[in-house]
């Protein structure tokens, strides 16, 4: 049976959201695959993470347990998942394109000479079991699906990219301890202290959004957009030409270089629905979009289109929504 291993990423003693969104989505998907996670923690944190996972999808949980895991060591990490990958081969390695997971990845990959799939948004395994890693290419006006010469197979995974049927596991767990001997490895950068950015909009686990774009044609129409999102609890949210023009922070900009989002419900007003803003809305349940161009390429994509004025619009819901 083929091997799937993921990097199970921590942030505060956490699990953080895409290891999981990883594996559940691997175990609802991927038939035939063995799904395997490694774990790298400081002993105090262990049971924690550990019950974090009973339900994620894994098969198996690898723990590699050493004080050099309390903060994050990324040249201790990078040498415990070489050591774990040369004495138990596997065909895939999947961890989360993080800001940990971009700086650990190539450390991987070149430790062990394997080609590298990053910032992936959709990933299948073919009937060879083969990893088929799908990511924007040519400044995102094209979707490559790429098959590595290189085993495992690595890749990374975009948060939020990868959504989950919401079926409940039901494997047992199977927790094995792995000691990956890195007692030699010394960082050679030394955390002297951290200060965590307060999560100003949590774009990402947004179940509700309201997008705007150009068609908002100004600023001050653009703050229409803020307004109904508070009025109906939504989260803001801009193309990337709505951010250049300043109508709104770079922090809630959607889609490829910006966040990949999967709510139950993207309002897009004003978007033309360019591939780069669509990838980072793939993940969302029902999109609905208002535009005056009936032939925006954003209505291929919705499962409701409106052909009118995005600001009248959005003049009128607010009116019905006080
Ligand atoms: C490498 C790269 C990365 C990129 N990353 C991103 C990214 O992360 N996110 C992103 O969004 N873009 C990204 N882009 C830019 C992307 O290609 C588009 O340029 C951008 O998404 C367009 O934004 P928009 O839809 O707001 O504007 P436009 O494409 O100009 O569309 C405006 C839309 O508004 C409609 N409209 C006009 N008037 C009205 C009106 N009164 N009422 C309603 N509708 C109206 C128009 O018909 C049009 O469809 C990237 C580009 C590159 C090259």
């Amino acid at each position: 049976m083929n091997k799937l291993l993921i990097f199970i990423e921590t942030d505060e003693n956490k699990i953080v959201r895409v290891s999981k969104e990883i594996s559940k989505y691997a175990c609802e998907n991927f038939n035939d695959v063995e799904i395997n996670g490694l774990l790298l923690t400081a002993n105090e944190y262990k049971e924690d993470l550990i019950n974090e996972l009973q339900d994620s999808g894994l098969d198996n949980l690898y723990v590699s347990v050493d004080d050099k895991f309390k903060s994050y060591a990324p040249q201790a990490c990078a040498a415990a998942i070489t050591s774990f990958l040369r004495n138990n081969p596997q065909n895939i390695f999947l961890l989360g394109a993080t800001a940990q997971g971009r700086e650990l990845a190539p450390r991987v990959a070149a430790r062990n000479n394997l080609g590298l799939t990053a910032d992936c948004t959709e990933i299948a395994v073919d009937e060879q079991g083969k990893l088929l890693a799908t990511r924007p290419t040519y400044g995102g006006q094209l979707m490559a699906t790429i098959v590595s010469k290189t085993v495992p197979e690595f890749a990374t995974i975009r948060p939020g990219a990868l959504k989950s049927k919401g079926q409940v596991s039901e494997k047992v767990l199977n927790i094995y301890y792995y000691n990956p001997d890195i007692q030699n490895i010394i960082e050679s950068i030394k955390v002297i202290s951290s200060e965590k950015k307060a999560v100003k909009n949590d774009i990402e686990s947004a179940k509700l959004i309201v997008a705007g774009g150009l068609g908002m044609k100004t600023k001050a129409n653009f703050e229409l957009i803020y307004k109904f999102a508070e009025l109906i609890g939504a989260q803001p949210a801009a193309s990337r030409a709505a951010v250049e023009l300043g109508w709104a922070e770079p922090d809630i900009q959607v889609g490829q270089t910006g966040h990949t989002v999967a709510p139950k419900l993207y309002l897009a007003f004003g978007i033309s629905g360019a591939m780069q803003h669509l990838v980072g809305i793939s993940g969302a349940d029902r999109i609905i979009a208002v535009n005056t161009d009936k032939n925006a390429p954003i209505f291929e994509s919705a499962d409701v289109g409106i052909v009118a004025d995005a600001a009248e619009v959005l003049k009128q819901l607010i009116d019905i929504a006080k």
